[in-house]
């Protein structure tokens, strides 16, 4: 016979063990003796059995009572014991706002990027467009269309990578032009940065570089157009100060053509080992577009003429910025790439 008396008792012994309760151990096992199978609870509904028909309703719902209230309280306790301890700050621990944050490691444009979005900046500030083409050219758009057919003693000047047959990895960025010749009328004024590919490699040579290609056709364009380009180019890049000289050289595609030079960023023009002794750096080659070149894209050479130029983004950068070694620029150590 379960009195409600008794189910009293059994909610205080409860209620003051688990008020008493500090760690998962004991939790543990006050839930074995209430909830478990030879627990309290179960005890009860056994000797619910032998409770008479008329008063098996009331004890039952006091029993369910019981039990809801011990789940419930366990529950309880287990998600306050759950907390780590340093969700709850101690009375003397204080927070300071007025600490700086942490910042984010932010990474930044490796150098040949900068050097280029610089270049290209420029050119198109002159009314130039850019340009892009395969890195991947075949023997045609890389020599032959630029007036070095195959038994040219130029095609010795650059030491070609070839991917098989008559396809090959562009040596220059040269063949844009063509490609943009082939599928435009004249007038036009455009620039082509890119990868290039060279079997070299040493302090100033690596197997990939950067170049820009530029490339001017318009009627009546003249050799002092090419050195007013250049001349405002090189200034914007190496300071107003800059010294600019042209001497003559040769390129298949270019005729006359020259070679640029910009006084010693070094010494100043004095002569030192960079400039060997000469006071010059050489920067980039030019000339104007070969009427043979013009003839390989059906432009009318009576017409029209132009001007073409290429240079070295890697050299520019060295000059730049003083670096000695081109090889730095592709090692990737973020000691050397943070500095700019
Ligand atoms: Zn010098």
């Amino acid at each position: 016979m379960i009195e409600t008396k008794f189910i009293e008792k059994h909610r205080q012994d409860f209620d003051s063990r688990i008020s008493t309760t500090s760690d998962q151990e004991s939790l543990k096992q006050l839930r074995i003796d209430f909830l478990g199978k030879k627990g309290c609870v179960q005890a009860l509904m056994k000797e619910l059995r032998e409770v008479p028909r008329e008063q098996k309703q009331e004890t039952g719902l006091l029993i369910n009572e019981f039990k809801q209230h011990v789940n419930d309280m366990l529950r309880g306790k287990e998600e306050e014991l759950g907390k780590p301890a340093s969700h709850q700050p101690s009375k003397n621990e204080t927070f300071d706002t007025t600490l700086p944050g942490r910042r984010e490691i932010t990474g930044t444009l490796h150098p040949i990027t900068q050097v280029m979005e610089e270049i290209t900046a420029i050119f198109m500030g002159l009314g130039f467009q850019v340009e892009e083409g395969p890195e991947i050219e075949t023997d045609y758009y890389n020599f032959e269309a630029l007036n070095i057919p195959k038994d040219h003693p130029a095609r010795d000047m650059q030491d070609t990578f070839y991917v098989e047959g008559e396809t090959v990895l562009r040596t220059h960025t040269s063949p844009v032009q063509i490609h943009v010749m082939e599928n435009r009328e004249p007038p036009l004024r455009i620039i082509a940065p890119g990868k290039v590919y060279r079997c070299d490699s040493d302090v100033s040579h690596t197997p990939m570089f950067h170049q820009i290609e530029g490339l001017m056709v318009d009627k009546n364009v003249s050799f002092s157009h090419l050195k007013g380009i250049m001349n405002i180019f090189l200034q914007e890049v190496f300071g107003k100060d800059t010294k600019v000289r042209f001497r003559p050289s040769f390129f298949p595609f270019t005729c006359p053509s020259a070679e640029v030079d910009i006084q010693c960023v070094i010494c100043g023009g004095k002569g030192c080992r960079v400039c060997s002794q000469t006071g010059w750096l050489e920067i980039l080659g030019c000339g104007m577009v070969d009427p043979a070149v013009l003839k390989s894209v059906n432009y009318d050479s009576e017409e029209w003429t132009g001007f073409a130029f290429g240079l070295g983004i890697e050299r520019i950068s060295m000059l730049k910025y003083g670096i000695n070694d081109i090889r730095l620029f592709f090692e990737n150590d973020l000691r050397f790439l943070k500095q700019f």
